[in-house]
């Protein structure tokens, strides 16, 4: 309904990395509008050394002082298995995740450690796996869930300093993509963010003003609306902050079929008709396989007919 606040009781959240930051703003934000949530953090130092359980102490702290209900968990997202089992202990059931623990390990290319790459997929991509396997048998036990993953800028565009980030945060999209094609039948929602805000993760790349107009707070709404049971989208990519939601999707160009009955089809072919094969004119935007593929084996039928 329109004018009714989105609501949640009955429901609990699992926020992965919810002790600083943005995970922090999305616990704070579900446990207002009545979640039980898990406030999970391993309380390590942005490059994933160190552990801790002060910092989702504190926000379950606050969450309590207002009067909401949440409890810590301090586990990695590697032991995903944890985290929900902490939310059944806690509260019998586990209806939304939001995948949004994360570290950096930023170096240039050739400087990037083989621990640089392993720590960086363990934590985003295997983590964001392992959290959400964990919870799935139970959502699809009881019809419902609710997945946000959390991808990046640097993912989608690329980010000079960040390869390891960037195909952990890619990696996300593509387990997003199937598991809102698996979850759709049982009522399983998966969609993903990309945010911009300031926390202890930007701060050193950032300007005070920037922090600043950059609250937490402002990528929180869209996560909120996107975890309730009266929204019906899934298998989305949004770009979010600063106050500022936009919906990305891959484009292709109209494409040419280069292959013609009885003629070589070879290199020259495709760099004399470069510019019809990159030309976004007449652009298509193709939502699936079945839609990508379909095209090509149709222009391929046409060949072999006429053949
Ligand atoms: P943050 O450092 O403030 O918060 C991340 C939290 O994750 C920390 O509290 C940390 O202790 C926790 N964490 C790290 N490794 C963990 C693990 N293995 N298990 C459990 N908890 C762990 O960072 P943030 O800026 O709030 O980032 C949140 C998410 O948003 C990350 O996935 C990040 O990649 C993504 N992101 C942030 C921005 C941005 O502008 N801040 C941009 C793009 C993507």
């Amino acid at each position: 309904m329109a004018n009714s606040p989105l609501t949640f009781y009955g429901k609990v959240a699992l926020v992965t990395g919810a002790g600083n930051g943005l995970g922090k703003a999305y616990a704070l934000d579900f446990a207002a509008r009545g979640a039980s949530v898990v406030v999970n953090d391993l309380g390590g130092n942005i490059s994933g050394t160190g552990s801790g359980s002060r910092a989702a102490d504190k926000v379950v702290e606050e969450i309590r002082a207002k009067g909401g209900k949440a409890v810590a968990n301090y586990d990695s997202v590697e032991f995903g298995d944890k985290l929900v089992q902490t939310a059944l202990d806690n509260f019998g059931r586990i209806d939304i995740i939001v995948n949004n623990a994360g570290i950096l390990r930023d170096k240039s290319f050739v400087r990037i450690k083989d621990e640089d790459w392993d720590i960086i997929q363990r934590v985003h991509l295997r983590g964001t796996f392992m959290v959400s396997r964990a919870a799935w048998p139970h959502m699809k036990k009881q019809g419902y869930g609710r997945i946000i993953m959390v991808t990046s800028a640097a993912g989608i565009y690329g980010n000079f300093g960040q390869a390891n980030y960037s195909a952990a945060k890619l990696g996300i999209v593509g387990l997003a993509n199937t598991l809102s094609i698996e979850g759709r039948k049982n009522n399983i929602l998966v969609n993903t963010i990309a945010p911009i805000a300031g926390s202890r993760l930007t701060e050193t790349v950032m300007t005070k003003d920037m922090v600043d107009a950059l609250k937490p707070e402002f990528v929180s709404p869209i996560v909120v609306y996107l975890s309730h049971d009266s929204c019906e989208e899934t298998g989305g990519l949004f770009e979010v902050g600063a106050g500022f939601f936009a919906k990305l999707r891959w484009q292709r160009t109209e494409g040419v079929l280069l292959r013609e009955a009885n003629e070589v089809l070879d290199a020259e072919k495709v760099r004399d008709n470069w510019d019809r094969i990159t030309d976004f004119n007449k652009a298509t935007y193709p939502e699936s396989s079945q839609d990508s593929m379909g095209k090509i084996m149709q222009l391929s039928n046409e060949i072999d007919e006429a053949e």
